[in-house]
Formats: C-alpha cells, sequence, structure tokens
C-alpha cells in the first residue's frame, strides 16, 4: 500500500534540511522503487504569511492521512510579537495534540570523532547512545486546573501534575519495546520521593516489568538522573520520563553530544504514525546561508522509514552512511575546525554516493 510522507519544510533553515533530506528520500525511492506519496506543504511563519495560520487546516487533514511527517523547524523573531494563536510554534504545538503524538523519542548519541565538541571529557562520553523516551502530551503541561490568580493577596499561579494509568502505560510500553530492541536496559524517571503522581507512575511501570522479563527496569530520581547524565551517562540504555522531566533530561542529554545539528527525534502516536522532525530550531542566524548541517533532519528521516514507513533496512543504512560520512572527516561549519567546511547542499549527494558504495544500497 502506498505510504503518505508529509514534508513540512517550515522557517529558516528548516527549508533548507528539508530539502537536503528529501534529497536522500528521492534517491531511495528510485533505486528501491518505494511505493510512497510524497506530499510539500507550508507551516509556521512562511505559512501564516502565505497562507494566514501558522497550521492552515488543509495541512492538518493532509497531515491526519500521512504515514510520516518529516518537519523542519518554525519561528523567527519576526514573528515573535504574533498573537499566541498565529505564532509558528501553533503548527507544532498543534500537529502534536490533533495527531496524539504522545511519544518522543530522542536518540543521544555521539560520533567519537566529534567528541572534542562534547563539552564533557572525552573518556566519559565516548560511546555515548542513548535514547530517551518522553511523555508528549500529558502531564503538568496540559493538566487542568491551571492558572493565574490576580485577585488575591499574595497572587498566585498553579498548575497541575497529572498521569492516567493508560498514559502511563502506553509510554511504558514504548519504552520497554525500544530497550528490547537496543540494549534490554530501561530507567524509569521521576521524583516518587516527594510527587504521588511519580509513585503512581513508578508503581505502573514496576508491574509492566513482568510482561518484559528481558528488560531490567531500574527506577531514578529526576535530579539524580540529571547528575548522573553528566557524570556517568554511558549507565544508560533507553530513559523513560513524563513530558516536564523528560524535557529537561533530553535537553541535557542533546548537550552531551556538542552538536545540535546531529541529533533526530520523532513523535509518535498509537497507530506509528509519526513526526520526525531535528533537535534544533529554525536558526534564523544562519538561514539562507546554505551553511546549516542538515545531518539531524537525514538522521530524522532514517528514523520515519524506521518506525512508520515499514523500511527497517534503509533507515539502518542511513545511519551507516552519516557514520561513514563523520569517520570521512566531512563536516559542516557548526562542526569543523577548519575553513573549508561543506555547504548544507553538498551534504545531501555526499550521503548518497556512500549510500551508493554500500552494496545493499
Ligand atoms: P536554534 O536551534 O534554532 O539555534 C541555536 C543555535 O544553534 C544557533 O546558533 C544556530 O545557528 C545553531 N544551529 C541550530 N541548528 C543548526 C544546524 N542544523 N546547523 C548548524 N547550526 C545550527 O534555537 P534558537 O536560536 O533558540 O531558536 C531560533 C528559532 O527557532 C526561534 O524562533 C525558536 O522559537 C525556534 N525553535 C523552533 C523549534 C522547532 O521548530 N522544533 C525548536 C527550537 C526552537
Amino acid at each position: 500500500m502506498t505510504k503518505k510522507v508529509l514534508i513540512l519544510p517550515g522557517d529558516g533553515i528548516g527549508q533548507e534540511v528539508t530539502a537536503s533530506a528529501k534529497e536522500v528520500l528521492d534517491y531511495l525511492v528510485a533505486k528501491h522503487n518505494l511505493d510512497f506519496a510524497i506530499t510539500y506543504m507550508d507551516v509556521g511563519g512562511t505559512a501564516y504569511e502565505k497562507h494566514g495560520s501558522p497550521l492552515p487546516d488543509d495541512v492538518l487533514v493532509e497531515a491526519k492521512k500521512s504515514d510520516a511527517i518529516l518537519f523542519g523547524a518554525v519561528g523567527a523573531p519576526k514573528w515573535d510579537n504574533l498573537d499566541w494563536d498565529n505564532r509558528p510554534e501553533q503548527a507544532l504545538l498543534g500537529l502534536r495534540k490533533e495527531l496524539e503524538l504522545f511519544a518522543n523519542l530522542r536518540p543521544a548519541f555521539l560520533f567519537n570523532e566529534l567528541a572534542s565538541a562534547s563539552p564533557i571529557k572525552n573518556n566519559i562520553i565516548e560511546n555515548l547512545d542513548i535514547l530517551i523516551v518522553r511523555e508528549l502530551t500529558g502531564g503538568i503541561y496540559f493538566g487542568e486546573p491551571r492558572g493565574l490568580v490576580d485577585d488575591q493577596s499574595p497572587h498566585y499561579a498553579f498548575n497541575t501534575m497529572i498521569y492516567n494509568e493508560d498514559e502511563i502505560r502506553r509510554i511504558a510500553k514504548v519504552a520497554f519495546e525500544s530497550a528490547q530492541k537496543r540494549n534490554k536496559k530501561l530507567c524509569s524517571v521521576e521524583k516518587a520521593n516527594v510527587l504521588e503522581v511519580s509513585k503512581f507512575w513508578r508503581s505502573i511501570v514496576s508491574d509492566m516489568a513482568k510482561d518484559y522479563p528481558d528488560v531490567e527496569l531500574s527506577h531514578q530520581l529526576a535530579d539524580n538522573t540529571a547528575m548522573q547524565l553528566v557524570l556517568n551517562p554511558n549507565q544508560f540504555d533507553v530513559i523513560v520520563s513524563s513530558n516536564l522531566f523528560g524535557d529537561i533530561l533530553s535537553d541535557i542529554a542533546a548537550t552531551l553530544t556538542g552538536s545540535i545539528g546531529m541529533l533526530p527525534s520523532a513523535s509518535l502516536n498509537s497507530s506509528s504514525q509519526g513526526m520526525y522532525e531535528p533537535c534544533h530550531g529554525s536558526a534564523p542566524d544562519i538561514a539562507d546561508q546554505n551553511i546549516a548541517n542538515p545531518i539531524a533532519m537525514i538522521a530524522s528521516l532514517a528514523m520515519a522509514l524506521k518506525y512508520s514507513l515499514g523500511e527497517a533496512k534503509l533507515s539502518e543504512s542511513i545511519d551507516n552512511a552519516i557514520k561513514t560520512f563523520i569517520s570521512n572527516g566531512h563536516r559542516t561549519k557548526d562542526i569543523s575546525t577548519s575553513d573549508d567546511a561543506l555547504n548544507t547542499n553538498e551534504v545531501a549527494p555526499l550521503i548518497i554516493e556512500i549510500l551508493k558504495n554500500d552494496s545493499a544500497n
């Protein structure tokens, strides 16, 4: 059956990095005769300028019909003062909400050749390969009631951290299954020492462990995990956490690798429909200069092939090609120490060349 891929470049370097990913995708489609239907649409500030909304209705309709969405990035200072509903970020939040993309998968891995770009000592960071599974549509970011009370003294504000059993089970299932496909270690992170919702989270995850006897489950308090990620990150394989703690921990993990232009992410729903995007933003400071690193977007395409498009082998081929690209010494400006860095549009052709030389591709 035809697989539908929707490409949403968005703003700034989102346009440039999605073009690179599309080149790699086009090569694979032609080479392997893949039955993919690929559509391009506007989101973010670009869509606001052209169509009056950061997430036009027809984009949402198309997104709901798609198997995989490749999302570049959105935002730029010129749209920062728009009212909330028209801000570019609404594209991202709207898609996550409407497609119920509850599982955010953020791998953090280090190319040992780039270890010097990490703020952490090489011997601690070498061979880093972690997957953070963050709950994305619940928890304190969405919990009700919430609000600001400014008609009493003192004024106060409040939010609600809430998870029901189903929400915990569905994210923990993604995490256990991810661990089964990796090194079979899962660390569930919360604050069970001080929060009822965390104690509940821990009890549900512990109960599920009996269904995954091949996975070694541990529990850690979030403040300790923040410290352990810096002190001894290689103790982790898969980490699962709530929206709030996962948000913070995944940014710490991304920082460990020292190169935001290299890290992909996936946000999935229960039908394996997914949105795939780099961890970086639209980088207005370098937009339209042909110097952005497109690897995070190309690696996001690899995740899309694996999780939503049923092409795990091709996904692995892209990951391997990226490794070869780095070990061959190819560098864009953000990860280069020399003056002759590659331009954005030179990266995909080199990745394709490596794929061609790999006998399977
Ligand atoms: P950013 O990730 O866009 O940029 C941070 C720094 O990293 C900049 O110096 C940028 O030049 C550099 N950088 C980022 N990606 C790079 C790449 N692929 N290659 C080389 N260098 C790269 O974060 P920011 O500056 O905080 O935000 C800029 C805009 O992006 C804002 O409008 C923000 O709201 C938006 N944003 C969007 C997303 C998203 O769409 N998912 C995520 C984060 C930020």
